[in-house]
């Protein structure tokens, strides 16, 4: 059973991959930026507090998201997960290796996806999501059939609001000078760093994530 943490900027895919890549693994899949999300549309405490820093595209504080996302996985995961915007500073990966330490677990591999920033900017402002099943398309590159409405399930695509270009800029400034530096961190714990190109389409990207990690 293997425990894989996404990173990346962004818009690198990590939403899209990490979806192919529990299904092939056979494990559960973790995404902060939806659990978030879910907390604000149920208007819970963590969610009443987090909202304003999603639509700034800051950071939620790391107690808030560490309790969200690690509630979840002590709730309902296997031996074996995929994480997808967890975590995203170094506190965020301390709290979580101590939380896994304390069951005897550790992250077996960082997949770290590269997509240089012109084409994250780009992806970004194009991408729509279902609100009803979290489908997600590129008007350019992965269009929904019909116009506006998506595949799986038929309700009108909507676009996040902190998808716009002002924010979009704004959450990569933060990944650069919060999340870019877990690369070195977990070099630096020993932790397998698979460096995979981002560009290119869906199954070019999933057949580069499948190959770094043996599968
Ligand atoms: P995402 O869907 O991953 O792009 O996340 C959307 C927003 O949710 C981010 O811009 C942050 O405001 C918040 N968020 C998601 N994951 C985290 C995290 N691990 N730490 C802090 N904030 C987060």
């Amino acid at each position: 059973m293997m425990r894989v943490v996404l990173l990346g900027p962004p818009g690198a895919g990590k939403g899209t991959q990490g979806e192919l890549l529990a299904r092939r693994l056979g494990v559960g899949r973790y995404v902060s930026g939806d659990l978030l999300r879910e907390a604000v549309r149920e208007g819970s405490a963590a969610g009443r507090q987090a909202q304003g820093w999603i639509e700034r595209g800051e950071l939620v504080p790391d107690a808030i998201v560490t309790g969200i996302v690690t509630g979840a996985l002590s709730r309902d995961a296997g031996p074996g997960f995929v994480l997808d915007g967890f975590p995203r500073t170094i506190a965020q990966a301390e709290a979580l290796a101590e939380f896994l330490g304390s069951r005897r677990a550790r992250i077996d591999a960082v997949v770290y996806l590269e997509v240089p920033e012109s084409e994250v900017v780009k992806r970004l402002v194009s991408r729509r999501v279902c609100p009803s099943c979290g489908a997600a398309y590129n008007l350019h590159t992965n269009p929904p059939r019909k116009d506006e409405v998506c595949d799986r399930c038929g309700a009108r695509l909507a676009s996040r609001s902190d998808d716009d270009e002002g924010t979009v800029r704004r959450r990569l400034r933060v990944y650069e000078g919060e999340t870019a530096p877990l690369v070195e961190w977990y070099r630096a714990q020993g932790v397998r760093l698979l460096r995979v190109n981002g560009l290119g389409s869906v199954a070019e990207v999933r057949a580069r994530v499948r190959s770094a990690l043996g599968l």
